[in-house]
């Protein structure tokens, strides 16, 4: 019952029980008298002083004057017509109030007593009742907008509803806190201030913790908080406040502040917790909505990410439901998300089928938490699977018991390991089939313990990580080698990675030669953890190397001390390598020959041969000989037979040349020694010949001189005659000094090079030599002319003398046999001829020709069918070397009629 009701009943109580009152004893409530027309005659009662006017005199007001405007209305006409009904007067009362009461008229003598109580608590509790009842209207309209209202809109709503209760209870300033579930202090979700206003909040303002210690029961004064709780100073300053209080299940939740602000009579606790939780339960709940959107929102998107979604087994129907982000993960969109288990199993590759189907029956029978990976049937499913991990379990106990699980795809990692594993098993293989071995070595207190060997180490070693222990792994190691494998330990841990080569004993007790690569890997702190390396069985290349350095070395003496000339040098003739018999020929050391230029030491004629040869080798034909003189320092002449071989880069290009000579000047001396001796006999022979030849001059100037003795004596010497024999006898002296000439050119030594000369000239030398004398000995020679002019290379004197040589051989052999017949008439011809590489001179006579048993060996030196002392054997050897010397070729066969040479000579 309202406090209102009890005053009511008071009231009522009072008028039906309390007898009327000695006039001297105020009666309670408000007496007045009236007379017919509603005059005030008399006012008594104990609520007589509080109305305004105090004394009537002889005024007698009416009724209505007394009364407040709005109630003046209220009564109209004269009392008769105001009996029987119950009568609300609002009296002036003092100091502007107003005095409700309420009562009846009942006739009075003449008059009326109009009979009223106070009922201003009546009213003020009705009012108070209607208040709260707008209150609370309030509060369901602002609770139901917020719960019905958009989410997005729920924060201008709200803070529409703060602004409302603002204007309606004129709070300057009002804000709601929430516990921010995230750092659990309290923090402004939304606040209001009047333009007038100072702003004590901010939207999003953390409050700290301090709204924890207030009492959360009921809504405080900022007065009364204040002293139990001095931190609220912070939240409101020196202004007044309000504090009211939301709870729910877990405690306090929110805060309504209100600031500058204290209260207000006629708003009870009640109504004020009401408000607030009318504001804060909607939007607690609208907020926790909201929370629950994004975590929903935020779960699918990760499920669309991950290609993952839940999965929950409805045991009654044996069905499965998928989460709408599962079934579009699995592409099964136009599939429900509530199908028969067996239909959902379909989707699973059949390998992984039953295997999955029983694990969710254990799932389900067991209790057995599902943990599978599986395969989607799919048509390219096996090119490019699809992998899911399955995974589930029971939820809840009893009849609430659900069985829910996700769906993962995996498929990338799974085809990755599916990959790495492949490549594992190829590396793995790889090392276990090559010869190296890959090894970890665990760093303990300062020193390396093995602690892993790939499986290449049985097949190369025949050992295994028990054998090659840290204890027994340095007695497997060469006794020589020991020194270096402690070196390479310390060395690997000082400098963190290290390179060595030494000899490791097998199980066979063959020792192998390993190439050791080791890295040392250390932890954050830069200290050692393990060493990883590997070791390459470089046996067979180390072995080879050492053959290959021995052999190098047996080469490098063999070369140094060859009596031969051993070098290398580049195509522009610059020496690379020269051995010490090519250095004493050039009078330096070996160690001076890099750098230095044959060329310098052949004339210009010669460098140019030797480049032209040089550069005519080729990868078909890289080698070439050739005799080449040279004009050594201090020395005359030398004569090398000098063989290249060409050195080429892949593209065929000549890199380098390596050449091998021999010193050939002694050869050669000896060879030119004997040309001249050749020649100098061929002279001696030719002496008769010779004074035949000079004779003949000598015979024709006597003649001369004879007659004109015999003329002159006579008298009988006419200038003409005088004159003309004195021409003969000059041509004959001039024909005498030529073939003195001749004979002191011939008899000179060749030149030292060759030179480029016209063969005829030899052929003229040659008659001016011997054609007297054949003619003189009845010998005829037919020379045919030649009609061109050619050259040749080489020495004319020598291609003279091997003619003279042909030519008097053939005489011995002519005038031999007509000395057996005389009536034979010896003959010698000689003519040339040419093709576009060689000049040929031919000399045939009409002799006996030579025994064909003896073709063979007529060039042979000292070969000779005449007597001794008449024939040297040296005649055709000389002949044939000159002429090979000269790059030709002399050659003989028996003709139709004798004997038929042929010197062939290359043209130039
Ligand atoms: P020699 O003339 O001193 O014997 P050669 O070397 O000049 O030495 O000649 C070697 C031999 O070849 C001669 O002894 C001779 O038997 C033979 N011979 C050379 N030329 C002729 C020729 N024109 N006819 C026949 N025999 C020849």
């Amino acid at each position: 019952m309202t406090s209102g009701d009890k005053l009511f009943g008071r009231l009522l109580g009072r008028t039906s029980a309390t007898p009327l009152a000695p006039p001297s004893v105020p009666m309670p409530g408000l007496h007045l008298q009236l007379d017919s027309q509603g005059h005030v005659l008399t006012i008594g009662g104990t609520l007589r002083p509080q109305l305004a006017t105090r004394a009537l005199g002889e005024s007698r007001p009416l009724l209505r004057e007394l009364l407040c405007a709005g109630s003046a209305l209220s009564i109209e006409g004269s009392p008769v017509d105001w009996q029987r009904q119950s009568l609300d007067l609002d009296f002036q009362a003092v100091a502007g109030q107003v005095l409700h009461t309420r009562g009846w008229i009942e006739p009075e003598g003449a008059g009326w007593c109009l009979r009223l109580q106070d009922i201003g608590d009546l009213l003020a509790g009705r009012q108070r009742a209607q208040h709260r009842e707008q209150n609370h209207q309030l509060a369901c309209q602002m609770s139901e907008q917020l719960r019905v209202c958009s989410l997005p809109r729920v924060p201008d709503v709200f803070n529409e509803h703060l602004r409302s209760l603002a204007q309606r209870w004129r709070i300057p300033c009002i804000a709601l806190a929430l516990l921010d579930e995230e750092d659990q202090g309290w923090r402004i979700y939304s606040h209001y201030a009047a333009h007038d206003a100072p702003d004590l909040w901010q939207t999003g303002q953390a409050l700290g913790t301090c709204l924890d210690s207030a009492n959360g029961n009921a809504p405080l004064s900022l007065a009364q908080a204040r002293s139990d709780n001095p931190r609220l100073q912070g939240i409101f300053g020196d202004a007044d406040g309000l504090l009211v209080p939301y709870r729910d299940s877990r405690g306090v939740a929110a805060w309504l502040l209100c600031g500058f602000f204290s209260g207000q009579s006629q708003t009870s606790e009640r109504d004020w917790l009401n408000l607030t939780a009318a504001l804060a339960a909607p939007l607690l709940s609208r907020l926790r909505e909201q929370r629950y959107h994004r975590q929903l929102e935020r779960m699918e998107a990760l499920q669309g990410l991950l290609g993952t979604g839940w999965w929950e087994l409805l045991p009654s129907t044996q069905e499965i439901q998928l989460a709408p982000q599962l079934l579009h993960n699995l592409g099964a969109d136009d599939t429900p998300s509530r199908q028969a288990l067996s239909q959902w199993l379909e989707l699973i590759h059949p390998a992984d089928r039953q295997e999955l189907g029983s694990r969710l029956h254990d799932l389900q029978t067991l209790g057995k938490p599902l943990l599978a990976s599986v395969r989607l049937q799919r048509s390219d499913a096996d090119h490019n699977p699809l992998w899911y991990r399955v995974q589930g379990q029971v939820l809840g106990v009893g009849d609430s018991r659900r069985w829910i699980g996700f769906m993962l795809d995996i498929s990338d990692i799974k085809n990755q390991q599916t990959q790495a594993a492949a490549a594992h098993a190829r590396l793995d293989n790889l090392i276990a089939s090559s010869p190296a071995v890959i090894y970890v070595q665990r760093y303990v207190n300062g020193a390396l313990h093995p602690a892993f060997f790939s499986d290449s180490l049985l097949p190369l070693l025949g050992w295994t990580l028990a054998d090659c222990n840290h204890d027994s792994l340095a007695s497997l190691i060469h006794p020589d080698d020991r020194d270096l494998y402690f070196e390479r330990t310390r060395q690997l841990l000082r400098e963190g990675a290290v390179r060595s080569r030494y000899r490791l004993r097998d199980k066979q007790g063959q020792y192998h030669w390993l190439l050791d690569e080791a890295k040392l890997l250390r932890d954050d702190l830069g200290l050692p953890l393990e060493a990883v390396g590997l070791w390459l069985d470089v046996t067979e290349a180390t072995l080879a190397a050492e053959q290959v350095k021995q052999s190098e070395e047996r080469y490098r003496i063999l070369v140094e001390d060859s009596p031969a000339m051993i070098c290398r040098y580049r195509p522009d003739l610059t020496l690379t390598f020269g051995n010490t018999p090519l250095a004493n020929h050039l009078e330096c050391l070996p160690a001076q020959l890099p750098g230095l230029n044959l060329g310098h030491w052949l004339s210009d004629e010669q460098r140019q041969a030797f480049v032209q040869r040089i550069g005519q080798l080729t990868v078909e034909f890289p080698v070439s000989t050739a005799e080449i003189s040279l004009e050594l320092p201090g020395r005359e002449h030398a004569w090398w037979v000098w063989s290249d071989r060409g050195v080429f880069d892949e593209q065929g290009r000549l890199v380098e040349i390596q050449a091998v000579g021999r010193d050939n000047t002694e050869v050669r001396r000896s060879q030119q020694q004997l040309t001249q001796s050749a020649k100098m006999a061929t002279l001696g022979e030719m002496a008769t010949g010779l004074a035949h030849e000079i004779n003949q001059p000598l015979n024709v100037m006597r003649m001369a001189i004879v007659n004109m003795l015999k003329r002159l004596s006579s008298g009988d010497a006419q200038a003409d005659y005088l004159t003309e024999k004195l021409q003969r006898i000059d041509a004959q002296v001039q024909r005498a000094t030529r073939v003195v000439d001749h004979m002191r050119v011939f008899g000179r030594r060749s030149e030292i090079e060759q030179h480029p000369f016209d063969p005829s000239q030899a052929v003229e030398g040659m008659l001016s030599l011997l054609g007297e004398g054949l003619r003189g000995k009845g010998v005829e020679l037919r020379i045919a002319p030649a009609d061109f002019t050619l050259q040749v290379k080489g020495y004319v004197d020598q291609l003279e003398q091997v003619l003279i040589n042909l030519v008097v051989n053939a005489r011995d052999a002519l005038l031999s046999k007509r000395h057996t017949d005389p009536a034979f008439r010896p003959c010698i011809a000689i003519h040339c001829e040419h093709d576009s590489r060689h000049l040929r001179i031919w000399v045939e006579d009409n002799g006996p020709g030579i025994d064909p048993r003896l073709l063979e060996r007529i060039f042979e030196p000292f070969f000779t069918t005449k007597p001794i002392g008449v024939g040297t054997g040296l005649g055709l050897s000389v002949s044939y070397g000159i002429v090979e010397n000269m790059g030709g070729r002399l050659s003989v066969a028996n003709g139709e009629h004798g004997a038929r040479f042929c010197v062939e000579l290359p043209l130039i």
